[in-house]
């Protein structure tokens, strides 16, 4: 392929190791994206109807935010990091040197396709490596505009976009990269972990999850309700991190259900098909496949639809059996199944129907319970008594465990992910134990006391 040919032509000539070159390349990206504010939300949302607020919180600011502190940071982040050394190894200076791998193709999905392309670009790009971006057909104006904005800033050779579909994907997959970073379904995500794996290529895979949200009998109920129903409605449920179901405790399921009713008519009114705040699902083939899911169920609220635009209300489904289409996989979209628990082994038995989701969120007021369901399952990340926001904080790494994903990242994690950790110790000269040369003189005894020079 001609582009990584020239990528790796590019990155062998060491312009990208320069910092004051990412820097300013940054810069002149950070500059693209805020002149384009308004043209990007419009682009999403001729994609896919999301509201503005949504995308300048989650998808452009959220972008510029990450651009702000890797500006600010590049140049400590890149140096080499001191680590303290080893006796063993007296005299010497002990380092991490942060080496960008080289090529690096990134393919992204569609339901945040900003924020979800340039997060990992743009620390793909700080740490030193070069980049082709693939977005997701399914959002072609915010594709479109991506390549606009990206063949402004860069040259082909250090950064690009190839638009298009599966099989371009799988074309750019046939290819060697020395990293791939993808964001999408765990079924995609197995296909590119194969291909990576032919040329022993490290990835860092953002899968998804069936995320259970579980309520407590103690739990402040119409609270957990409003903060469920943000994170739930947000982008038309086409949340990687939204609760994909709800284990409440049965004393507490009709008073959570009237909250949650409630809350969702204050968020989007009585017509919500009119709400300027509600998003629509991506495209007919995913509306088509969500309305599936709700064929044979009890709903309790919502189940409306409109063909003609991809629309499908905010629903709530009473008790869905285990077999149905809907507890199958993950939903990603406005249908929210309410399942009643008695025992803690109620809420095991459910969650361990899945993989280690992406997310999982506790809704209780007491902290041994809380702790409890922290120690006890195995998921990406959550949070106690509110959903979403652990996406929020910088400082903390978003990524998936097992079937929800390999690696995390956000703020400096990400700009170590895209780089080589290389250990490097620096050894003086005017000093050499003569300890670790044969002849082996030294007496056994103090030979099982070296750990503690290590
Ligand atoms: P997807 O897996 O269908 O597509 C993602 C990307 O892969 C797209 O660019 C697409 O063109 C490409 N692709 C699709 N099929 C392919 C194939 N057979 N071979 C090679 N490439 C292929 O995912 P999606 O529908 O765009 O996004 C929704 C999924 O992404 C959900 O499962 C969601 O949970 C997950 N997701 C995860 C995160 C995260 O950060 N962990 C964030 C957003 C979405």
């Amino acid at each position: 392929m001609e582009v990584l040919e020239k990528q790796r032509e590019f990155f062998a000539s060491q312009k990208t190791k320069d910092v004051a070159f990412r820097k300013k390349t940054l810069q002149r990206l950070q500059k693209e994206i805020t002149l384009r504010e308004d043209a990007i939300a419009e682009a999403i949302y001729k994609d896919f109807k999301k509201p503005k607020f949504e995308t300048l919180a989650a998808e452009t600011q959220f972008v510029l935010a990450e651009l702000r502190t890797t500006i600010k940071k590049i140049k400590y982040w890149a140096s080499p990091e001191r680590k303290s050394a080893s006796l063993l190894n007296w005299p010497s200076s002990d380092w991490i040197y942060k080496e960008p791998y080289g090529a690096v193709l990134v393919i992204a999905p569609w339901n945040y396709p900003f924020q979800l392309a340039f997060a990992p670009l743009i620390s793909a790009i700080a740490a030193g490596n070069t980049v082709v971006l693939k977005p997701s057909e399914a959002t072609p104006h915010t594709s479109a505009i991506t390549a606009e904005i990206i063949n402004t800033v860069f040259e082909p050779e250090h950064a690009t976009v190839i638009e298009g579909g599966v099989e371009v994907s799988q074309r750019l997959l046939n290819e060697q990269w020395d990293y791939i970073f993808f964001t999408g379904s765990s079924r995609v995500g197995q296909i590119v972990y194969e291909s990576a794996a032919k040329h022993l290529t490290p990835v860092t895979l953002e899968l998804g999850g069936k995320n259970p949200t579980i309520i407590d009998e103690t739990a402040a109920i119409n609270l957990a309700a409003k903060r469920i129903v943000w994170g739930k409605f947000l982008n038309a449920g086409q949340t990687c991190i939204a609760t994909d179901y709800i284990l409440v405790h049965t004393n507490v399921k009709a008073k959570l259900i009237e909250a949650l009713k409630q809350h969702i008519t204050k968020c989007y009114g009585e017509n919500i098909q009119e709400s300027s705040d509600y998003a629509r699902t991506v495209n007919a083939e995913h509306y088509n496949n969500l309305k599936t899911m709700l064929e044979g169920q009890e709903i309790l609220f919502g189940g409306e639809c409109n063909d003609k635009d991809n629309y499908l209300a905010p629903t709530l489904v009473n008790e869905p059996s285990l077999d149905s289409k809907l507890m199958h996989g993950e939903i990603f979209g406005p249908i929210l199944p309410i399942i009643a628990y008695e025992t803690e082994a109620d809420i095991r038995k459910h969650i361990l129907n899945y993989g280690k989701p992406l997310a999982t969120y506790v809704f209780s007021k007491r902290k041994k319970f809380q702790e409890k369901i922290l120690n006890s399952y195995s998921f990406g990340g959550g949070a106690i008594n509110d959903t979403v926001i652990q996406i929020t904080n910088k400082n903390l790494p978003f990524g998936g465990v097992g079937a929800s994903g390999i690696g995390a990242y956000h703020g400096r994690l990400s700009f170590d992910m895209f780089s080589h950790q290389k250990a490097i110790i620096k050894k003086a000269n005017w000093f050499d134990a003569p300890l670790r040369y044969p002849p082996y003189n030294l007496p056994m005894q103090l030979v099982k006391k070296i750990k503690h020079l290590f």
